[in-house]
């Protein structure tokens, strides 16, 4: 099979994570930013799309936002989302402009996000004059644990 880049993510200053094809049994491999070797690694639990599968961001990529990572908040219609916050994620496309109607983050516009894979609403990407984050919906969410190294 094919490997494919799906996901990279910056675990620090040293190295990368490339996610690898999750159909595949999660094979990851770690890169050396300065001397450009791979060596296999785990970069956590993946966290896929729950309608599709796809892959959408790691368990690495969790961020706290006003002191924590889940929030639960209802829209304006009074549906209530359980969301997580997320430094970055992969394979989510923004349908919508920009809002700051009923920001559930003062100072943050909001965008909603759907999987570019089977179009679920995900989530929503939030973004202030300085910091940037994605509030995805957890129960659309499914997590699939690495394999052993
Ligand atoms: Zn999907």
């Amino acid at each position: 099979m094919r490997q494919r880049i799906v996901a990279q993510s910056i675990v620090d200053r040293r190295a990368i994570v490339l996610c690898r094809g999750i159909t595949e049994g999660s094979v990851h491999v770690v890169k050396d930013r300065q001397s450009g070797a791979e060596r296999h690694g785990r970069c956590g639990p993946v966290i896929v799309c729950s309608s599709c599968r796809q892959m959408l961001t790691n368990a690495t990529a969790r961020t706290m936002i006003n002191g924590s990572h889940e929030h639960t908040f209802d829209n304006p219609h009074g549906v209530r989302f359980r969301i997580g916050c997320f430094a970055w994620v992969s394979h989510c496309e923004v349908v919508m402009p920009a809002s700051i109607y009923w920001s559930w983050f003062p100072g943050h516009a909001w965008q909603v996000e759907v999987c570019s894979r089977c179009g679920e609403h995900l989530g929503w990407l939030f973004r202030s004059a300085d910091s940037t984050f994605h509030g995805l919906i957890l129960d659309r969410l499914m997590e699939l644990d690495q394999e052993p190294d």
